[in-house]
């Protein structure tokens, strides 16, 4: 099974993403974790990229369908794929049906992860993240334990990102609604949209993609 989660940043993609690995035999593909670790590595790409994400813009098409392209030519996860933060444009959902099409593959369910933006900005400024194991933590809603040890690996450094911040998140929320929301309207007019309600608590969330999925 391959699904896209959609949704504005701070909506709980990637948060919803790590349930459904754990779960499920799935993978996520979040092209915003390959470009992370491509600007850290820093190659020329990274370089190229940090500054475009840092101001919150958009990576070129090009760069992240080649991102995208590579993972899924290097053979298919099998319990499926989780998208996150991809497709973030028509060109991009385009490319990416192409690209499943080639490898026989279907694209079962588009989730659009509904959140309203007031909220975001909480959620974006309070986020922290575990540098071991990317576990999503959040200063009021979900604290790092007393002990300072991440829940999931023990780890004990976080980290936050260059771009969760309201000035990065205004430009982040503008490019979403730009170039991202007509993808709500492409899938539907396909008829494969789902929605979930972003804004309830993580489990709930969780169960309610899993009515879909199952
Ligand atoms: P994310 O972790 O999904 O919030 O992505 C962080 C940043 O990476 C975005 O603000 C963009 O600059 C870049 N990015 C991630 N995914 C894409 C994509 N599919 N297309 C273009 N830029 C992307």
């Amino acid at each position: 099974m391959n699904i896209i989660l959609l949704g504005p940043p701070g909506a709980g993609k990637g948060t919803q993403a790590r349930k459904l690995v754990d779960e499920r035999a799935m993978v996520q593909l979040s092209t915003g974790d390959m470009l992370r670790e491509a600007r850290s590595s820093g190659t020329e790409m990274g370089r190229i990229v940090a500054e475009v994400m840092d101001k919150g813009h958009l990576v070129t098409d090009e760069i992240v369908i080649g991102l995208i392209r590579e993972k899924l030519t290097t053979g298919m996860a099998k319990g499926g794929y989780i998208f996150d933060g991809f497709p973030r444009t028509l060109a991009q959902a385009d490319a990416l049906g192409v690209l499943l099409a080639d490898l026989g593959q279907p694209l079962d369910h588009v989730i659009e992860m509904r959140v309203d933006d007031a909220a975001l900005v909480a959620r974006i400024t309070g986020r922290s993240t575990c540098a071991g194991c990317g576990e999503v933590y959040h200063d009021v809603t979900r604290p790092v334990p007393a002990d300072g040890k991440c829940a999931n690996c023990g780890g004990t450094t976080f980290t936050r990102r260059a771009d969760d911040n309201e000035d990065s998140l205004k430009t982040r929320l503008l490019a979403y609604y730009k170039q991202t929301s007509p993808l709500i309207g492409f899938y539907y007019a396909k008829g494969m949209l789902e929605g979930v309600d972003g804004l309830a608590e993580i489990d709930d969330v969780a169960a309610s993609i899993a009515a879909i999925l199952d």
